[in-house]
């Protein structure tokens, strides 16, 4: 059993979470992840209404008694949802951890706060790190450019961020982007992490609410098949590879504005994609995890193998390096 300072904070078993995807954290796999003793997260804007969150959170509750979240993302929206009605939906519902995202989370962070709620401010740079722990957030997810969905536009791997956040930040950090087995785990705590948060490996699970099809194209995939889009519009967007990101990209490339490409990029587009499984259907998230996700296990045998692995890795691998070196000293 790995136990950290975030697996103390949030009350798991596991130093494994399931962050927030638009259309996929809805109850049955934020449960099943529960149930596997990881930490996963509703994602609020998924449900169309705040009475429809009040809803699919009491519909979690009764498929788990384990701890579990709700995520709230803030970014450039078609429709700006009523935020502030989300979050009392979410306080109200007596949700005892939240995952923040996205820009300027200030005025929720402290609502929340005040509430006694613990908050996971999921960011991709530094400084933004640095700015959610003096807002009082209690602990990071720190988000590198592997990612999916928005990596920000810095464009720093996990293999530098995570370190050069570690360095600073002096709160409770998972690593998010790019994980989905055991040596992600253990890379994540070399490099002072505390955790790791996964979507897409989530995504191709059993009990993950979207079409079979989808789950067998990110199978399928390789790290090579994801797009950026929105990079002219300082909204970056990893997403899946498919006829629609690379007309985006193409439209970009000739100067295009948003309300060109609005119709293409959709969420409501991308949403159809997960419900009927057609992954040429609109633009949908996914990270360059894809090349390392070979099959689509159940919420609980993924995070147990996790943990298997990153122990075996720790118990045998490494300190099997650390016995040699101990032997050539003698
Ligand atoms: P949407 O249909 O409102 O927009 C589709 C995409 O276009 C999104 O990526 C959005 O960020 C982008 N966009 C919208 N207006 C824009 C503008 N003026 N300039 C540049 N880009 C713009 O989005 P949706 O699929 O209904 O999702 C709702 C919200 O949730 C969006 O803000 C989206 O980014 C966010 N989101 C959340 C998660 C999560 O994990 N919680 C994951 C993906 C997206």
């Amino acid at each position: 059993m790995i136990k950290t300072r975030f697996t103390e904070l949030v009350g798991v078993e596991h130093p494994i979470v399931q962050g927030g995807m638009q259309w996929v954290g809805r109850a049955e796999l934020v449960a099943a992840v529960a149930n596997a003793g990881a930490l996963g997260f509703i994602t609020a804007l998924t449900q169309p209404t705040p009475e429809d969150l009040r809803k699919e959170i009491a519909r979690c509750r009764e498929m788990t008694d384990k701890p579990f979240g709700v995520n709230l993302t803030i970014l450039p929206t078609i429709k700006p949802p009523p935020y502030a009605e989300y979050r009392q939906a979410i306080i109200e519902s007596g949700i005892k951890v939240v995952e923040t995202a996205g820009n300027k989370p200030q005025e929720h962070v402290t609502e929340f706060k005040k509430h006694g709620i613990v908050v996971v401010h999921k960011c991709t740079s530094v400084r933004h790190a640095l700015s959610a722990e003096r807002m009082g957030v209690d602990a990071i997810s720190i988000d590198g450019f592997e990612c999916a969905g928005h990596p920000g536009e810095d464009d720093t791997p996990g293999l530098i961020l995570i370190p050069a956040a570690a360095d600073k930040v002096k709160i409770p950090m998972i690593a998010s982007g790019g994980f989905g087995d055991g040596r992600g785990l253990v890379a994540a705590l070399a490099l002072g992490a505390e955790g790791i948060n996964m979507g897409t490996r989530f995504m191709c699970t059993k009990e993950s609410p979207i079409h079979q099809r989808v789950k067998e194209q990110i199978v399928a995939n390789d790290e090579r098949a994801t797009e950026l889009i929105f990079r002219t519009m300082r909204n970056t967007s990893r997403v899946a590879k498919n006829s629609v990101s690379t007309k985006v990209v193409e439209l970009e490339k000739e100067g295009t504005t948003f309300d060109q490409v609005r119709d293409l990029v959709a969420g409501a587009r991308g949403r159809g994609v997960y419900e009927n499984g057609d992954p040429e259907a609109g633009v949908w998230s996914a990270g360059q995890i894809q090349g390392l996700i070979h099959d689509i296990p159940t919420c609980a045998e993924l995070v147990a193998r996790i943990v298997r692995e990153a122990e075996d890795i720790i118990a045998a691998r490494l300190d099997s390096m650390m016995a040699s070196r101990r032997m050539a000293a003698e």
